[in-house]
């Protein structure tokens, strides 16, 4: 039986890229039907709602959702769609691949690393965070839980163990943050005694950070709470060349949603020069999930094919072709 998944085009540069990763992937034969939803700026003009009922009840259905950049409008009191989306599926872990590619701008050309960052708690519950009526004093409460950890770390070992990935960096602030990330750490070092095949590296996350931009390369997986997932994957993502590039996932129990790290990029939308690239990527991610990995292996090997001929690269990348060239590029050597 034919899997089906949700796909919402999305707002500005949204569309053009969705078109040129479908195309892709039509020419990668993935066995995927399609089921198009809308959310975002998009939706509101033409159903009066950013996230209509039948867009939730679509990625309830099939699990996983594809998404091009939502554009949320300023002001008018809404809150971020992507922040619903964690909120309403419980997307435990975000997940964000950082891989050198050949004729980019980054430092390093060996870098081959994933980020699982939690998403639920930490640093991050609004609940937590006050201000004295006087202005004087702000706190912020961390939230870390036994049981937040533990999955988030076994996502990350299960990750590793699926993608054929041999190192999960455990990254944690214990010494400080004692209570916290203690508990983080405590219960992620019994999720690694689950998985001796795969060596657990524990690291304080300002020495990680020096050992990001020294030698990334050491790096295969990398597990951490949510404000130092936040501060890493991003650092991640300089260090491979930035946002034209960086694909990500949000991942829980009932669903798991693909995305590129950018945005909506209106200055560009519409004018063919948006470079797919990332929600490709992100694509190759769900092909991870969905338990094709062989495809998501040629996908990426393509990609790299086609940056490494500088066949048709788009702007951004130093080219002059467009959007859907540079999609064609990469369609021909997946195909081959
Ligand atoms: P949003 O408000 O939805 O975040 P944005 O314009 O801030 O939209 P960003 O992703 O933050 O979008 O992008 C910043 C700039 O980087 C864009 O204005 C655009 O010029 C460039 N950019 C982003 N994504 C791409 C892409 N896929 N291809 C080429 N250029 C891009
Ligand atoms: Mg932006």
């Amino acid at each position: 039986m034919t899997q089906t998944i949700a796909v919402i085009r999305g707002d500005g540069i949204g569309p053009e890229i969705m078109d040129a990763t479908l195309q892709v992937l039509d020419s990668l034969d993935v066995g995927l039907d399609y089921e198009f939803v809308e959310a975002g700026t998009g939706a509101l003009e033409s159903q009066g709602e950013l996230l209509p009922q039948a867009t939730l009840e679509s990625i309830r259905k099939h699990k996983v959702a594809l998404k091009s950049p939502l554009m949320t409008p300023v002001g008018g009191g809404f809150s971020s769609i992507n922040v619903q989306l964690r909120r309403i599926f419980d997307l435990y872990a975000n997940v964000r691949p950082a891989i050198s590619f050949p004729n980019t701008k980054s430092r390093y050309s060996n870098i081959d690393m994933i980020t699982v960052r939690e998403n639920t708690e930490g640093a991050y519950r609004s609940e937590g965070q006050t201000l004295s009526e006087d202005g004087e004093i702000a706190k912020s409460e961390i939230q870390v839980t036994r049981k937040g950890s533990e999955r988030i770390a076994r996502y990350a070992y299960e990750l590793a163990k699926s993608t054929g990935r041999k190192k999960v960096t455990i990254v944690h602030k214990a010494n400080i943050i004692k209570t916290a990330s203690g508990l983080f750490l405590e219960t992620a070092r019994r999720v690694a005694e689950e998985y001796p095949e795969i060596e657990t590296q524990e690291m304080i996350v300002d020495n990680a950070c020096m050992q990001l931009v020294m030698r990334p390369e050491q790096f295969d997986v990398v597990v951490t709470t949510n404000l130092f997932g936040d501060i890493m994957s991003d650092l991640c993502a300089g260090l491979v060349g930035g946002l034209g590039l960086a694909p990500g996932a949000n991942i829980g129990e009932e669903a798991a949603i693909f995305e590129a790290v950018h945005g909506s990029a209106p200055d560009i939308a519409g004018k063919g020069l948006a470079n797919p690239c990332a929600l490709l990527l992100a694509a190759a991610q769900m092909l991870d999930h969905l338990g094709k990995q062989d495809k998501a292996e040629r996908l990426r090997a393509a990609i790299i094919a086609t940056l490494e001929a500088k066949d048709s690269l788009t702007p951004d990348l130093g080219g002059s072709g467009t959007t859907s060239s540079f999609a064609a590029a990469i369609a021909k050597r997946v195909a081959a």
